[in-house]
């Protein structure tokens, strides 16, 4: 089944206690589209990058199944730039730069041949091109997920607010969840965000894995303790992408089926964090995908023995 993503695509300059880069690839776009095609061929992106970004990278999403036709390049105009530099406990960073560029007018255009998609993956962006793409599909996809963030609760809580009601999936960290429900309990948080839209709710908690609750059913898969987490950006988007692939390929949105997606997002995001940016994402295999996968199940594996 196809899959659309819509989301950044961007260049990123990262510090982490481990070095830093210069201007590498990045944007949320390009994290979700990477991760989803070791699942399908069948997808599209909507997104809009400057003159600027390299062509080589381009091609290396069209050679990954990416379908670029939605992607739009502004002549004349630059990309999306974002700099983060994380703490020693490389779960939070700060954010250094962000530069929005051709992000700050993004009107995503829906190529024709885009209509009648299968799963729809809305990245971080901001809720009124979120909501925007949504409307303009003529027929609504089997899934739409979304991710936000802080941010958008900051400065943009109705619209926000008015996207999530469109949604079947929002997926985010347990400090996004604590803001926007104003409750600490996850388990609270969960039935006030449910309450405004998205019937499921994945939340991510970093290396202590992650939530997925719809009615009154919870999952908790976890994260595979890394010795080394070497840079955590697009961590997030890579498990948006391993999840949302591994659906658009089984076609199965049942929740024992979400649970299987969940590890697979899990699987791909622990190789993320193994280098910087993209670069752990471009060099893996399926086998590579696979064989942790096989790490995921025996890590949360056991026969319990009842002695009372
Ligand atoms: P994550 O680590 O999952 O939060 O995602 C990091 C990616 O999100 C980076 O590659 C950035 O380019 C991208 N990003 C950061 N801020 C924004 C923003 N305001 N809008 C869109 N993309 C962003």
């Amino acid at each position: 089944m196809s899959l659309l993503t819509v989301g950044s695509v961007a260049f990123d300059a990262i510090e982490t206690p481990f070095g830093k880069t210069d201007k590498i690839i990045g944007g949320a776009g390009t994290y979700i589209a990477l991760s989803s095609s070791f699942y399908t061929q069948d997808q599209k992106i909507v997104a809009v990058v400057g003159d600027d970004f390299p062509q080589e990278m381009l091609d290396t999403l069209t050679s990954k199944g990416v379908d670029l036709e939605g992607l739009q390049i502004k002549q004349g105009e630059k990309t999306f730039f974002w700099s983060g530099r994380y703490h020693n406990d490389m779960n939070s960073r700060d954010t250094l730069v962000t530069e929005l560029n051709v992000l700050e007018h993004f009107d995503p255009i829906i190529p024709e041949s885009y209509q009648g998609v299968d799963y729809l993956m809305l990245g971080n962006l901001s809720p009124q091109v979120q909501r925007s793409v949504i409307e303009r599909l003529t027929v609504r996809p089997k899934l739409v997920a979304m991710d936000t963030m802080n941010f958008w609760m900051d400065i943009a809580l109705d619209e926000l607010k008015k996207t999530l009601a469109l949604v079947d999936i929002l997926i985010i960290n347990d400090e996004e969840a604590r803001q926007l429900s104003d409750e600490y309990s996850l388990i609270k948080a969960s039935k006030v965000i449910r309450a405004m839209g998205p019937k499921y709710l994945i939340i991510k908690k970093g290396e202590h894995g992650a939530l997925l609750f719809h009615g009154e059913n919870v999952f908790f898969a976890p994260a595979l303790p890394l010795e080394e987490v070497f840079d955590p950006t697009g961590a997030g988007d890579t498990f948006a992408g391993g999840f949302m692939g591994y659906l658009a390929a089984t076609d199965d949105i049942s929740f024992e089926n979400m649970k299987r997606a969940i590890i697979t997002g899990s699987a791909l995001a622990s190789f993320c964090v193994e280098k910087f940016g993209t670069q752990r994402l471009l060099e893996i295999t399926k086998n590579d995908v696979a064989e942790r996968i096989e790490q995921f199940v025996a890590l949360a594996n056991f026969e319990m023995v009842q002695t009372i």
